[in-house]
């Protein structure tokens, strides 16, 4: 089952392999597996089978809708999907059923391919080891007594696992970069505005962006190029012409210059870790890749400035869930107990220490020495990152300071938030950004390494990626997952 989409397509082009019978494996598979990983909160078997059908008569008339007819992909359950439950991981939204289907949903049903179901998360995207679902946790599948990351760890452990050929997540602090490193995939946030938010369900509107998971980065490419592109129903969608990245890929690195970040490689960081990752920038400088060191100092700020700045957005976006648009509703006597029954029912913990926080940083006389100050911050790290870009085409550096942890281990909020160091400057400052595997901790757990870029320079991420991983063994091992 870890066959990449493209291997996937020439076997239906060939006629040696029918979408049908690829969906049907896949749906066996989750059966068998799915109860130990917990990667699906909704599998969609009867549509999944349905949209197989009819691309396969596609395929048969030799007129597929293009490289993704008929590929079976998993959707995080933060996507609306026309008709089918989408829970963000919540009680609150746990018979929510949009009436539409986000862009991205329309985009890749419009593109052929097979909705297997919705992934587990940590509730509404807040969280790095997908253990805060009101569901259940998901499980890493290299080792199921670890966390696959998170918010979208389903998404990553359903690709890791082969219980779907490519997936989607949503990146507002790291969760896609972060869960690929964990689960030993590639993972890709492109630039804020690159994809579409419409049908998002949103949780910091000016971090949060949509990216794929997959096998490979010709795969990641792939999935980008058919969600990618300006789209009217989201005002901060760039209209921006979308290159064939998959072209691109075989550019190779030779005569690119490499930005090494000092504040990357810092105390208490898992020794595994930072030996994968030099021994990656060896392997690129023996590539033809120039490295140079560069400092971005105000890193150290960054995740105190997201931990203000993501609360005050996520406080005014969550005031939503009032029981009455939206959700789950518990009565009360009248609008305002309604109200708070239904919100003290329908959030988890973490959910509502940053309802508080971001209602707390957003009140009058807090506002300026609080978000004020972050949004300084964030403009630092902007410009810190256009500076650092003027000079390197790319920057390399680990994805997270660690390896997956055991569930359980992180119990207090600030060592989960930790995790996130790396991958949050990515998000202040809008860059893409991608996690491609660069080797095995002494324990057998994957380890990322992250390439940055310029805004809109997803190309250039990818083709550097794809350049790494074409010239290393990893993407071979794949974890032994038995029922
Ligand atoms: N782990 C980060 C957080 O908890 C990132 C979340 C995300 O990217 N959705 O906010």
């Amino acid at each position: 089952m870890h066959r990449p989409i493209h291997e996937l397509t020439d076997a239906y082009r060939r006629g040696g392999l029918t979408p049908t019978a690829v969906a049907e494996a896949y749906l066996a598979r989750i059966d068998a597996l799915d109860g130990r990983v917990g990667a699906y909160l909704t599998v969609v078997r009867e549509q999944a089978l349905a949209a197989a059908r009819e691309s396969e008569l596609r395929w048969r008339a030799g007129k597929p809708l293009g490289p993704l007819d008929g590929v079976p992909v998993a959707l995080k359950d933060v996507l609306c999907t026309r008709g089918v439950r989408t829970t963000c991981g919540s009680k609150m939204l746990e018979a929510f059923v949009p009436p539409y289907d986000a862009t991205v949903v329309a985009r890749l049903r419009a593109a052929g391919a097979v909705i297997l179901g919705k992934t587990n998360m940590d509730e509404f995207a807040m969280g790095s080891s997908t253990e805060l679902s009101v569901f259940h946790p998901t499980r890493n599948p290299w080792d199921l007594a670890r966390v696959p990351g998170g918010s979208s760890g389903g998404s990553a452990a359903a690709v890791a696992g082969g219980l779907a050929a490519g997936s989607f997540g949503s990146d507002t602090g790291g969760s896609i970069r972060q869960p690929a490193a964990f689960c030993g995939v590639v993972g890709m946030k492109p630039t804020y505005g690159r994809v579409s938010r419409y049908g998002l369900v949103a949780l910091a509107s000016s971090l949060d962006q949509i990216g794929p998971f997959a096998q490979d980065v010709r795969d990641a490419a792939l999935l980008l190029g058919v969600v990618a592109g300006h789209d009217r129903r989201d005002a901060t969608s760039i209209a921006a012409p979308v290159p064939d990245y998959i072209a691109e890929l075989p550019k190779g690195v030779a005569g690119l210059t490499l930005g090494l970040p000092d504040e990357y490689f810092i105390d208490g960081m898992d020794p595994d870790v930072e030996r994968a990752v030099r021994a990656a920038i060896e392997v690129l400088k023996g590539l033809g890749a120039r490295v140079e060191r560069v400092s971005l100092p105000t890193t150290k700020h960054s995740l105190a400035a997201y931990y203000l700045i993501l609360p005050a957005e996520a406080s005014s976006n969550l005031a939503r869930y009032d029981g009455v648009k939206f959700g789950l509703r518990v009565p009360g006597r009248d609008l305002v107990e309604m109200e708070s029954r239904t919100r003290a029912a329908g959030f988890g913990a973490e959910v509502k220490r940053r309802i508080m926080l971001g209602t707390y940083a957003l009140s009058a006389g807090y506002y300026d020495a609080y978000y004020g100050k972050a949004q300084s911050v964030r403009t630092l790290v902007r410009r810190e990152f256009a500076a650092a870009f003027a000079r390197v085409d790319l920057i390399v550096a680990p994805t997270t300071p660690n390896v997956a942890f055991k569930h359980g281990e992180k119990e207090d909020p600030l060592s989960m938030y930790l995790n996130d160091v790396f991958t949050i400057p990515g998000n202040l400052s809008g860059i893409p950004g991608v996690s491609v595997p660069c080797g095995f901790s002494g324990a057998g757990l994957p380890i990322g390494l992250q390439v940055l870029g310029r805004p809109l320079d997803e190309a250039r991420v990818l083709r550097a990626a794809y350049a790494y991983e074409q010239a290393t063994p990893w993407r071979s091992r794949r974890p032994e997952l038995t029922a």
